[in-house]
């Protein structure tokens, strides 16, 4: 792991509770993911993620999109656990791993260690990005439903601004969300197919509004976690990505390029530069 995580930094990798002040339906600010990856919570992702069971339903799509544009150096913006870092990484691809939570990088660079990788890893917040990595890159990946820890605008927009002035001329944005639509608008159904494959835990939406989704996982052990999302619309989205300067944004549903809106679990943008 990077040298340069501080004591401060670290702060989050010795919190085993989560804990939202107040009422935590009120609670939507940008800042509360790195209190929400606890350790223990951490520790238990990748039993809600079953990497070899989202491996075979993701199959090559990334892998692919990055190689058909002649793509090679790869920043993970939000690592998690490394599934994609170490993914990219077996397939050829010159991979960095960030994250803003240093429990999560932590547990990637063992994860990553563990198949015999030494993940490169760097401790960064979007909004901050070019602050902490350094270079351009080919393509940024920022996949599992990350980019909706974002409550603010601002700070996606804040964030988009980085991720674009991270990549060169002609890099391409990668960035994946769920299907908040649908679930605004006809309330949370999933097929538990894509991501969260794992079938002894639950994902499941405790409760959601136009401004925020939040969601609960349960595990067979009995202990739940939380993460206080911002439902954000495909469309919305997809503007966002155009007024940060993407050129080219096309969209994917549950990695499919047509689709009926309301179907897809996850919607999957691919933003290009130029
Ligand atoms: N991509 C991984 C996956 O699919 O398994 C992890 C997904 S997890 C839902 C979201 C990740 O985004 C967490 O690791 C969290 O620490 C990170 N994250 C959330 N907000 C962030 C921010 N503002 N800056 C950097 N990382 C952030």
């Amino acid at each position: 792991m990077s040298n340069d995580l501080s004591a401060n930094r670290n702060a989050d990798l010795v919190m085993d509770q989560q804990s939202y002040e107040g009422d935590p339906l009120e609670n939507r600010e940008t800042d509360r993911y790195r209190a929400e990856y606890v350790m223990s919570f951490v520790e238990k992702w990748d039993e809600l993620i079953d990497w070899q069971g989202r491996a075979t339903s993701e199959g090559q799509f990334f892998i692919d999109i990055l190689r058909a544009r002649g793509k090679e150096s790869v920043l993970d913006v939000a690592a998690g656990t490394g599934f994609h870092s170490v993914r990219l990484t077996e397939a050829g691809f010159d991979v960095t791993t960030a994250d803003g939570s240093a429990a999560m990088l932590a547990k990637a660079f063992a994860n990553g260690q563990r198949r015999g990788l030494i993940l490169k890893t760097v401790q960064a917040d979007w909004r901050w990005l070019n602050r902490d990595i350094k270079g351009k890159y080919d393509a940024i990946v920022c996949l599992g439903n990350s980019f909706t820890h974002l409550h603010e605008e601002k700070d996606r927009r804040r964030a988009l601004a980085e991720y674009y002035a991270a990549l060169k001329h002609d890099g391409i944005l990668i960035l994946d969300q769920r299907n908040y639509d649908a679930m605004l608008d006809s309330g949370f159904s999933t097929k538990h197919k894509y991501y969260y494959c794992g079938d002894k835990v639950t994902a499941e939406p405790d409760h959601v509004d136009e401004g925020l989704c939040r969601m609960r996982y349960s595990f067979p052990d009995g202990s739940s976690y939380t993460l206080n999302m911002c439902p954000i619309r495909k469309n919305y989205m997809r503007r966002l990505l155009h007024e940060a300067g993407f050129e080219r944004v096309r969209t994917y549903g549950d990695f499919q390029e047509t689709y009926a809106e309301g179907e897809p679990d996850f919607f999957i943008h691919v933003a290009e530069k130029s």
